[in-house]
């Protein structure tokens, strides 16, 4: 064999392909992964972890300037934001390095450049090209997208460029109340700035259970955060010192930047792949349950497969599509049963359907829910959290879906993702014994109430 012929051809290393380049390895694949950038992608490098380090600097910002209520006499004296990402790219920095040691160490062959899909079983990177005699994986994720005559320059910027800044606006807008617009909204809240999330939906993260958008709503409302719902973007101009955003209604508002955050659109163009034949929709590349293309041995995983874009759903594919080619019969991955954390303050957290989408399927009066309110819970009270946690359930059934809200509660959702996933029966989960005194414990208390025996709970 030669060194350009391998087992498996990996375009991307990020969350997708590199998950799928690690698992090859594992499984005995001689495995190609090719990244023009770094190693990595999107999620070590300008999503999930660089911005869960500055929602955790946030969250000690907030605890300085709260720790007269708790009798700490503390001062809070302003935010070092160069001293904060020094901070971040250092946790990015040592992850990074291991994320590289652990693919060197599994043998991986790491090529650095820029690929295109030439055939179904190559990639060509400038001269050379790399042959799959077991498939081609295409993992190429997604960039920030923009809205069409909406320029990303200055003033007006992406993630990507908010994650670069050395210094905290003092008022920032935040266009789409999703995860990534909420996320941004909810750190430059902590570090002082004015915040005004435009939204053109009538709620913020409306992805997730209408209970859950209105408890965030409110928690926004009550740090500061404004939030205007069903609002239409109609333009915006800029100068050296800040932005103006107009809106459909005729409202204008004033800040230093504008944070773009629309979503994100699949980067799949340009690389061969429609010439080759892959089946596309709207820039995303198309497959089957099994994640495989159109193109018999081209497989896609990540954010370039419709669905959600989530880095622990890259994984699970990438892992899913190395198994299947080693000749494994992994279990085929059910979107539903994928967990979901939006880390503001306060957290955001589901798995399974919400109560709307329950009511669809089963019939509104055969889903039952059970909303736990935090109030009750011991760690909770500790923390100053307040939230709850919201169980559906088909009626004399498993529990369908499982919605949260409060401080740390991402932490909280494995639990639920058992749970959906087994589709285990409240009564089953009821008998389970809860650490005291654990956030976790409030779990207990929404599952023992819908089985008919609620303890610190109103019946
Ligand atoms: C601000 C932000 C916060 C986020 N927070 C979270 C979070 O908290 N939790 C979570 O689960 N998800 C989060 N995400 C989403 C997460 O980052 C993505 O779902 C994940 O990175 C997708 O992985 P992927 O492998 O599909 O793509 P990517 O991570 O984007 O990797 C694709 C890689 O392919 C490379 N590439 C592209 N084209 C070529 C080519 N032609 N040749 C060679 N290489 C190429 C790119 O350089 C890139 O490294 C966040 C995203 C953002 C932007």
């Amino acid at each position: 064999m030669s060194a350009t012929t391998f087992d498996l051809v990996i375009l991307g290393g990020g969350s997708g392909g590199y998950a799928a380049a690690l698992r090859g390895a594992q499984l005995g694949l001689s495995v190609a992964l090719i990244e023009q950038d770094k190693l990595g992608g999107t999620c070590l490098h300008r999503g999930c972890i660089p911005t869960k380090a500055l929602l955790h600097a946030a969250e000690i910002a907030d605890g300085a300037r709260e720790s007269a209520q708790f009798g700490v006499r503390a001062t809070f004296e302003g935010i070092d934001m160069p001293k904060v990402n020094e901070y971040r790219d250092g946790v990015v920095g040592r992850l990074y390095k291991g994320l590289q040691g652990l693919v060197k160490s599994r043998d991986v062959t790491f090529v650095e450049g820029t690929g295109r899909l030439t055939s179904s079983t190559t990639v060509e990177v400038g001269s050379t090209t790399y042959t799959a005699t077991r498939g081609v994986v295409l993992a190429t994720g997604s960039y920030s997208r923009s809205l069409p005559g909406l320029e990303i320059s200055g003033r007006v910027m992406t993630s990507d460029q908010a994650l670069q800044l050395d210094w905290v606006p003092a008022k920032a807008i935040v266009l789409g109340g999703g995860v990534i617009g909420v996320e941004f909204a909810s750190v430059w809240r902590s570090f002082g700035a004015e915040v005004t999330i435009v939204e053109a939906l009538p709620r913020l993260v409306p992805h997730e259970d209408e209970a859950s958008s209105k408890a965030l709503e409110r928690a926004f409302r009550k740090r500061g955060i404004t939030s205007k719902l069903g609002a239409r973007f109609a333009g915006v101009t800029q100068s050296d010192t800040g932005v103006v955003v107009s809106l459909e209604s005729g409202e204008t508002l004033q800040a230093d930047l504008l944070l773009v955050s629309v979503g994100r659109a699949p980067n799949a163009t340009g690389m061969g792949y429609e010439e080759v034949g892959v089946a596309m929709d709207r820039g995303f590349v198309l497959t089957d349950d099994h994640l495989r293309t159109n193109v018999e041995g081209v497989y896609a995983a990540g954010d370039i497969v419709p669905g959600l874009q989530l880095a622990h759903r890259g994984f699970q594919q990438g892992i899913f599509i190395a198994e299947h080619i080693a000749g494994l019969k992994p279990r085929v991955i059910d979107e539903l049963g994928i967990p979901k954390v939006t880390y503001c303050e306060p957290e955001v957290a589901s798995v399974g359907l919400s109560q709307a989408h329950a009511e669809d399927k089963f019939g509104a009066d055969n889903v039952e829910t059970y909303e736990y309110n935090l109030g009750g819970n011991g760690k909770s009270q500790i923390l100053g959290s307040a939230g709850f946690i919201k169980l559906v359930r088909e009626k004399n059934g498993p529990v369908v879906g499982v919605h949260m809200v409060g401080s740390r509660v991402g932490e909280l959702i494995g639990e639920g993702q058992l749970v959906v996933n087994w589709e285990a029966y409240p009564e089953d989960v009821a008998s389970l014994v809860h650490a005291h005194p654990t956030q976790n414990e409030a779990f207990g208390e929404a599952f023992m109430a819908l089985a008919g025996k609620p303890l610190h709970a109103h019946s």
